[in-house]
């Protein structure tokens, strides 16, 4: 079965969230299922320096009134087209942004251009091979699905995954025109969406089949708190909408071999996590006394509920624990973190800014990973602390409700928990999970218990590959 993913960032070559993650994974887990997927992605400068023998597979004198190429290159397993359109990507800045970190103007033409080449690969634009099915990621994929269903191609099933329902994708009307769709197109059916144009609301409207990335997201986005205005048109979808959960790359995240940290270890020799617990103290310049390290991976944004942590972070100190934050965003988020680490000098510190290696060596030193978010489609940070034996506090929304098992009464004894959940939401909130964490670590048995629960917890892509495998099966089964 040959599948077209679309997809904006692909790790290893391009990443600011999750769906690099996911677009860079999957493809892979899937070999084993009898699906042989391309990614399509663009080239931007960053992704075309990394990349050496690549092959010219098509031009295009005009995608929406731009040159065109599409490159092929195998990178790290993956096999990747990557659309060169020089008057689209060839900037400085990151995939989304110009250096200041204002959105491109022209984002609306940078990816439909990307979902018209794809469209384009569809109807055979490559030499030997046709994708049966087309799966586009978030808003920047999103208007593959409609080109399809607009030009003639709706007989070829596709796929619309949503990994933050957040970023839509909605532009001005006046840009319909230049889309080269028909007039049809710019309807309630189509990409019309309160007057403007709606990229992730045509996708969603159009694709054979929707998906999030875990169940209770999927359940969620179909009520008005958590459906940011399109509820109303996914719960319409809902007989075709599924959720399914991440997995992890669990070679790239593995504590026996991981090179980005102090000393490797496994589920039967947890001592060995001392040495990283050592290196990640001395990172962030925090004593070396017992108190259990909070750490902190994320954006600093409203959703991700940063403004709880700033919240806690006296508490947490008064308590004897630390923590220790990674992560850019919010300027007035990173203000109120910096003036706690300044405030607790050798007790909260704070790394601003992107650093994947620090990344894992935060999982493999830390106690605990705190995941307060206010909504989280899937969520990856906490996979990775199940892993690493960094054991997650999670907000109970999303994926983090469907992979963590809470240290409630039952569980504990049961032996199955592996983190902490809560709900409500709020400071208050976390402040009872962090108690019930604090209670838990001073019983070493109990916390050791939780570690190795995590530590074999299935993170792997096994299962989720399978099932995006059952879905592309039964959509050609429809055709
Ligand atoms: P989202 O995609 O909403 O940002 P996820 O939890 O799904 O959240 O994925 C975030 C990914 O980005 C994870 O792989 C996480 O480790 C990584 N990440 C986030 N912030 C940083 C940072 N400052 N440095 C390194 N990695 C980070």
């Amino acid at each position: 079965m040959n599948v077209l993913s679309v997809a904006s960032e692909v790790f290893p070559l391009v990443k600011t969230g999750g769906l690099a993650d996911v677009a860079g994974a999957l493809p892979l887990a899937l070999k084993n299922h009898g699906v042989s997927m391309k990614t399509l992605m663009p080239g931007y400068p960053a992704v075309l320096q990394q990349l050496h023998e690549t092959k010219t597979l098509a031009s295009m004198t005009s995608l929406l009134g731009e040159e065109a190429r599409l490159l092929a290159c195998d990178y790290e397993g993956l096999d990747l087209v990557v659309l060169d359109v020089p008057a689209l990507y060839d900037r400085n800045g990151g995939p989304y942004t110009d250096v200041t970190g204002k959105d491109f103007v022209d984002n609306w033409k940078r990816f439909a251009a990307l979902s018209l080449a794809a469209t384009e690969i569809a109807r055979g634009l490559l030499p030997d091979w046709r994708p049966d099915i087309l799966h586009a990621h978030d808003w920047q994929a999103a208007m593959a699905p409609v080109y399809m269903r607009y030009t003639g191609l709706q007989q070829i099933p596709t796929v619309m995954t949503v990994h933050n329902l957040a970023f839509q994708g909605q532009f001005g009307p006046q840009i319909f025109a230049d889309l080269q769709l028909p007039p049809q197109a710019f309807s309630v059916d189509g990409l019309e969406y309160y007057g403007d144009v709606g990229f992730l609301k045509g996708g969603l409207r159009t694709a054979w089949a929707v998906t999030t990335v875990s169940p209770t997201y999927a359940h969620e986005i179909t009520t008005a708190e958590y459906g940011m205005g399109l509820e109303g048109l996914i719960n319409a979808r809902a007989s075709d909408l599924t959720g399914i959960v991440n997995g992890i790359d669990t070679q790239v995240w593995n504590p026996a071999t991981d090179p980005h940290i102090a000393e490797n270890f496994t589920a039967g020799a947890l001592r060995k996590r001392a040495a990283n617990r050592k290196a990640l103290a001395d990172r962030f310049s925090l004593g070396d006394d017992d108190g259990p390290i909070f750490c902190v991976i994320s954006r600093l944004t409203w959703q991700k509920g940063i403004d709880l942590i700033a919240d806690v972070a006296d508490w947490i100190v008064a308590e004897g624990g630390k923590l220790a934050v990674l992560g850019s965003g919010d300027q007035g988020l990173e203000g109120a973190l910096l003036a706690a680490a300044s405030r607790h000098r050798g007790r909260v510190g704070i790394v601003i800014g992107y650093n994947e290696p620090l990344s894992h060596l935060m999982q493999a030193g830390a106690d605990a990973i705190l995941i307060p978010s206010r909504f989280e489609p899937c969520g990856l940070t906490q996979l990775y602390g199940l892993r690493y034996g960094c054991i997650p506090i999670v907000a109970r929304t999303g994926g983090l409700a469907d992979t963590v098992i809470d240290a409630n009464e039952a569980a504990l004894s049961a032996r199955v928990a592996t983190g902490f959940q809560f709900t409500p939401i709020t400071a208050d909130g976390l402040q009872v999970a962090l108690r019930r964490a604090f209670k838990a670590y001073r019983e070493p048995k109990v916390w050791a218990r939780l570690q190795n629960q995590g530590m074999k917890s299935d993170v792997s892509w096994e299962k989720s590959a399978e099932r995006y495998a059952n879905l592309y099966s039964s959509l050609l089964a429809r055709v």
